[in-house]
């Protein structure tokens, strides 16, 4: 019998179903043996019946079930309890999902500034109006899954690896469980580390890092010891892919840009700001150096805790 699987996207950018399709060859293996039930990206389902007659939510039984983006409205916070209800073993697919990723630097801000930004602040639109009808009411923040039902499996990245996606399904379509393991970026990084940084600033991320892309991984040295914020030492490793038959290589290293964070922390209930801030004192950087370290400290202690009016736009 094949196994039931049913897919939510709720706020989110869709990159994590192409890392879905992106798994290839792996995927034709496991195809045969699921059953997809549910998943708007590919087939329409109405919620509420084929002309909205019904008055509860229908999304169908699955053994599995995948959630990509968190949850910003009233509509995708019901549409996530609905498959926690309906769903054996749920999984949080992507960094939207773990942790509200991008969207969730909305969290920074308060809802009303929000609207006064993208909304009430425009030319065409009504400035003293907020839109209600038809529209499911907002949350007053951004929440990961986990914040507000129950998660069995998380695969964060963003977009996350489709390797992770393929191993997680084997792993569940076996009866066994799937954990990512709790190392770091630089776990998985060939690049050249002497433990002491190389002297100057710390450097933008933009700026081009000292590379040879003729010569082996090893002969180029590691991108936080020549100044760059590279968050590989606090990131959970899972994004590394193999490389031209050579060695797994994390994603932006491959192009010689540094580790943004996108898998999130090595683990539960890591403090990634401070972990990051040891890291580079241990090498000789400068902390304070730190290029817009206000918005870098946002980032991580964010959130809810720091709403706050945004800053207006001159000529509004
Ligand atoms: S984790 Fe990234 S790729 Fe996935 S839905 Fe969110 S923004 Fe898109
Ligand atoms: S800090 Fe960045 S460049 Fe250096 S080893 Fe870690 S992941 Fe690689
Ligand atoms: S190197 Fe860092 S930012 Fe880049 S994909 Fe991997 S975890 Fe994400």
């Amino acid at each position: 019998m094949r196994v039931k699987v049913a897919e939510e996207w709720l706020n989110i950018c869709g990159g994590c179903e192409v890392s879905i399709l992106d798994i290839g060859e792996p995927l034709l293996d496991i195809l045969p043996k699921l059953e997809f039930v549910h998943m708007p990206v590919l087939m329409d389902h109405k919620y509420f019946g084929q002309t909205g007659e019904k008055t509860e939510m229908e999304i169908p039984k699955a053994d599995i079930g995948i959630i990509s983006g968190g949850m910003r409205n009233e509509k995708e916070k019901h549409v996530a309890e609905e498959m926690r209800k309906k769903t054996k073993t749920l999984i949080a697919l992507g960094s939207c999902a773990c942790f509200g990723g991008i969207p969730a630097l909305a969290n920074m801000y308060t809802l009303d500034s929000l609207y006064d930004k993208v909304y009430r602040g425009s030319k065409t639109t009504d400035s003293a109006d907020t839109p209600t009808e038809n529209l499911p009411a907002l949350l007053d923040r951004v929440y990961a899954i986990d914040e507000l039902v129950e998660v069995d499996v998380y695969i964060p990245g963003c977009p996350t690896n489709p390797d992770l996606i393929a191993q997680a399904l084997i792993a569940l379509l076996e009866d066994k469980p799937f954990e990512m393991p709790e190392r770091s970026v630089c776990d998985d990084c060939p690049l050249k580390r002497e433990k002491k940084a190389a002297g100057g600033e710390i450097k933008r991320s933009l700026a081009s890092a000292e590379f040879n892309q003729d010569e082996p991984w090893e002969n180029t040295r590691c991108l936080m010891e020549q100044g760059f914020l590279c968050l590989g030492p606090v990131t959970r490793s899972g994004c590394a892919r193999p490389v031209e038959g050579g060695p797994k290589v994390p994603r932006c290293i491959i192009g010689y840009m540094p580790c943004r964070g996108c898998f999130g922390p090595v683990h539960k209930g890591a403090n990634p700001m401070v972990d990051m801030m040891g890291a580079m004192s241990s090498i000789g950087l400068d902390v304070k150096q730190v290029p817009d370290r206000r918005a870098l400290l946002n980032r991580y202690i964010g959130g809810q805790k720091r709403l706050r009016p945004l800053p207006q736009r001159p000529g509004r």
